[in-house]
C-alpha cells in the first residue's frame, strides 16, 4: 500500500469516528440534498486541515458526494436542493452550498439564490478558499 493511500485510510478512520456526531447534527438526512433513509458518509470541506474537524465536515449521500468529487458529473437538477440547504445553520454546509452555486452560476436560479444570500464574512472567506482548491 502506498504512503498516500495509508494516510488516506487513517483519515477515513478518523472521519468515521465522527459519524455519530454528524448523524445527530444531520438528523440522519443528507445535509446537502436533505434526502433521508439513504447511506451517508462524512465529506471534508476544503481546504483540508491537519486533523479532520467535524465542524469542517459535512454528512452527505453518495449522489452528492460523487458530484462533489467529480465536478464533471454534476447534474444540475440534483442541486435544486440548495434552495433549502444553503440556508443551513452549519457553516460547513453553507460553504459547500454556496461553492456549488458558484459552479452552477450559468443557471438563472443559482445566480438568483447567490444574490439573495447574505453570508457572514468568515463564511464568504471560507467559500473563496474552498473554490480556490480544486476539490476533485
Ligand atoms: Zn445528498
Amino acid at each position: 500500500m502506498s504512503k498516500r493511500h495509508e494516510k488516506h485510510r487513517e483519515r477515513a478512520g478518523q472521519l468515521s469516528n465522527m459519524g455519530k456526531y454528524l448523524a445527530r447534527r444531520a438528523g440522519s438526512c443528507c445535509e446537502l440534498c436533505l434526502h433521508c433513509s439513504v447511506a451517508l458518509s462524512p465529506w471534508e470541506v476544503p481546504p483540508l486541515q491537519a486533523e479532520p474537524d467535524p465542524d469542517r465536515t459535512i454528512f452527505v449521500c453518495d449522489i452528492c458526494r460523487q458530484q462533489l468529487e467529480q465536478p464533471k458529473k454534476i447534474d444540475v437538477n440534483h442541486w435544486h436542493c440548495l434552495h433549502k440547504s444553503v440556508w443551513s445553520k452549519v457553516p460547513a454546509v453553507q460553504v459547500i452550498g454556496v461553492a456549488m452555486l458558484h459552479k452552477l452560476k450559468d443557471e438563472d436560479w443559482a445566480q438568483e439564490l447567490l444574490e439573495q444570500l447574505y453570508l457572514e464574512p468568515e463564511v464568504s472567506e471560507w467559500v473563496e478558499q474552498a473554490l480556490a482548491e480544486a476539490w476533485s
